[in-house]
């Protein structure tokens, strides 16, 4: 099933406890697609950056099997999306240092008209505008989930609730389902942003794993077990998470409930390779063979089939 993504391709400066990685290559964009390209290809992109994008970054985006950049858009005079943020000491937690939105403040990139017949689409982390634009170009489409932040339920949020009612799935942290909600428990959040529109909330809760509560059941899978010493940098992780379970989706041709729930354990483990690394090398540094004894490993680990 032809798979889409729009979001930010982003220049990130992360620090953590132990260290301090400056202009890596991010954005949930970036991120979703490099996991998402482990199951199905290709991965049709829409984006932009400007004339700052570092060309190395460019080299190891292109450099991934299975995307399609037809949609990526050069802006010469722009300024490349810019994103710094700090861990704390459990490296579950983080703030953001700095925001520059650069391109995000533009018109959204357009969809070239090859990608028309996608019909999966994933809005990755960006101004909820920027997502509905997107969405509304597709009203062929057959699944339609996003992702959203701190950012923009804070400045966005009448966009953000207009948005909901339009797609079929949300894919967001505990921290953000509290913030939408005002609810602390995952559950009962994730239930009522089910009141706002989506047929099912995937709420990430980092080192504890996630849920998927949909109209159909529930369903939680565990975290992939790693070591403090293994989590360089989450930075990422949660686009990981979606680009894995929507690339086991769009691979899968299923839209159902136990498919989504085989999408929650590949998530996790595509997500496991971008702890270990900082920006996208650990997913570049990947194979397809590692992803597979991962998920052997972690079957074993979460007893599931
Ligand atoms: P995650 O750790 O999965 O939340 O994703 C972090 C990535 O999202 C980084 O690579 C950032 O460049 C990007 N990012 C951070 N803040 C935003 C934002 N407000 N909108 C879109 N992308 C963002």
């Amino acid at each position: 099933m032809p798979l889409l993504v729009t979001g930010t391709i982003g220049i990130d400066t992360v620090h953590t406890p132990s260290a301090k990685a400056e202009e890596v290559s991010g954005g949930s964009c970036a991120y979703f697609a490099a996991a998402a390209a482990f199951h199905h290809a290709p991965v049709r992109i829409v984006g932009a950056v400007g004339g700052d994008w570092p060309e190395d970054h460019a080299s190891l985006l292109e450099s991934i099997d299975g995307l399609c950049l037809d949609g990526l858009e050069r802006r010469n005079e722009s300024k490349t999306f810019a994103w710094g943020g700090r861990y704390f000491d459990n490296m579950n937690q983080r703030e953001t240092l700095f925001t520059e939105l650069g391109v995000l403040e533009e018109a959204p990139p357009k969809v070239p008209a090859s990608y028309g017949d996608s019909r999966l689409i994933f809005l990755a982390n960006s101004h909820p505008n920027v997502q509905l634009d997107l969405l509304n170009q597709f009203p062929n489409r057959e699944l339609a989930v996003a992702d959203t932040m701190d950012l923009w339920i804070n400045i966005a949020r009448e966009e953000l609730l207009t948005l909901f009612k339009e797609i079929d799935g949300l894919i967001i942290n505990d921290s953000e389902a509290e913030q939408i909600t005002e609810i602390t428990n995952p559950i009962t959040a994730a239930r009522a942003i089910l009141e706002m529109g989506p047929a099912f909330v995937i709420v990430k809760k980092g080192e504890h794993g996630a849920v998927l509560v949909h109209r159909d059941g529930i369903a939680v899978v565990p975290a992939y077990p790693l070591d403090l010493d293994g989590v360089i940098d989450p930075t990422g992780a949660g686009d990981s998470f979606a680009g894995g379970f929507m690339g086991y989706i769009a691979a899968s041709g299923r839209l159902d409930f136990a498919a989504m729930q085989a999408g929650m354990g590949w998530g996790t483990v595509t997500a496991s390779f971008t702890l270990g690394s900082f920006g996208l090398d650990g997913l570049c540094t990947t194979t397809r063979e590692d992803l597979e004894a991962r998920m052997l490993d972690f079957r074993q680990i979460a007893q599931i089939s």
